[in-house]
C-alpha cells in the first residue's frame, strides 16, 4: 500500500469564468516558467482549469512543453450528439485537457448539477481516460447543525454508484470543498480539512480497498499562501483546489510552494 508519503500532491487552479485567451495564455505562461522553483515534479503536479474559451490560449504552456497539467472546469456525461452547450469528455482531451473537474459547488447550486449528473460526468470522464477531480462538500447549515460528515458520504455513495474498481486509480482526485469557505474567506481549520479528508478516505477504503484509500485528496475553499501549509501539514490533506488565489500566477506558486513535500513533510 504506498501510504501518505507517496500519494500525489496537487494544487489545481480554478479559474472559473475569469481570463480571457490573452490573459490566460500570459497566466499560463508565467506559471510553466515558475514550476521548478516552486517544486513541481513527480510528487507535487501543478494544474491550471482556464474557461473552455481560454484552453486553446493556455494550452502551448502546458504538458508536454512543459509539466503544467491542464483541466477543464466541467464536462458533458456524453460525448456527442443534440446537446446544445455541451463539451464532452473526447472533446476535452482533443483540446489538449488531462481532465476536467466535476460537481463543483457552483455547478450544484446554480447550473443544476444533481447528484445523478454529476455521476454520470464522473463515469464519461473516467471512461474516457482524463483525470477527474469530483468535488464534494456540505453548506454551512449541514456543517452547523453536525451533519457534514453524512452530506458528504450521501455525495460520494451517489457519485461512486456506478464506478467499478478498475476506474479507481490515479486518475481518480477528490476535493473536499466546504461550500461556506468558497470564495468566502472563510477557511476550513486545517482539524476541520483533516478530519473530514480521514472520512472520505475511510469511505472510499471501505469501498474499493488501498485503492480508492491511496487517492489525493485536495481540500479547496479560501485557499491562500499564508494558510497552505497549515493545512497541508495537517495531514491527509494532498494538495488543493484553488479559485481566487490561482488568477494570479505568483499566488498559485506561491501555494504550490507550500504544497512541495519538502517544505510540509507528512507528519
Ligand atoms: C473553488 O472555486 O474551487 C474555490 C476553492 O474557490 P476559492 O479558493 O476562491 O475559495
Amino acid at each position: 500500500m504506498p501510504g501518505a508519503a507517496s500519494r500525489t500532491r496537487w494544487v489545481l487552479g480554478n479559474w472559473k469564468q475569469n481570463h480571457l485567451p490573452e490573459a490566460a495564455g500570459n497566466c499560463a505562461r508565467i506559471v510553466a516558467d515558475g514550476l521548478a522553483g516552486a517544486g513541481a515534479g513527480a510528487e507535487l503536479r501543478i494544474g491550471i482549469a482556464p474557461p473552455y474559451l481560454s484552453i486553446a490560449a493556455a494550452r502551448p504552456a502546458c504538458r508536454p512543453a512543459s509539466e503544467l497539467w491542464l483541466f477543464a472546469q466541467d464536462v458533458a456525461a456524453q460525448d456527442e450528439g443534440a446537446f446544445t452547450g455541451e463539451v464532452g469528455p473526447q472533446m476535452l482531451a482533443a483540446a489538449g485537457c488531462a481532465g476536467s473537474i466535476i460537481g463543483h459547488s457552483e455547478r450544484r447550486a446554480l447550473f443544476g448539477d444533481t447528484d445523478a449528473l454529476v455521476a454520470a460526468k464522473l463515469r464519461a470522464t473516467l471512461d474516457a481516460g482524463l483525470h477527474a477531480v469530483l468535488c464534494v462538500g456540505e453548506r454551512l447549515e449541514a456543517r452547523d447543525a453536525g451533519e457534514h460528515e453524512s452530506v458528504v458520504i450521501s455525495q460520494l455513495s451517489s457519485a461512486f454508484a456506478q464506478i467499478p474498481p478498475e476506474l479507481v486509480g490515479p486518475r481518480l482526485l477528490l476535493a473536499y470543498e466546504p461550500v461556506w469557505a468558497i470564495g468566502t474567506g472563510r477557511t476550513a481549520t486545517p482539524e476541520q480539512a483533516a478530519a473530514m479528508h480521514r472520512c472520505i478516505r475511510a469511505w472510499l477504503g471501505e469501498r474499493y480497498g488501498d485503492a480508492g484509500r491511496d487517492r489525493s485528496l485536495l481540500y479547496g475553499g479560501s485557499v491562500k499562501p499564508d494558510n497552505a501549509g497549515a493545512l497541508v501539514a495537517a495531514g491527509d490533506v494532498d494538495g488543493f483546489l484553488v479559485g481566487g488565489a490561482s488568477l494570479q500566477a505568483p499566488s498559485l506558486l506561491a501555494i504550490a510552494k507550500a504544497t512541495a513535500p519538502t517544505q510540509s513533510p507528512r507528519p
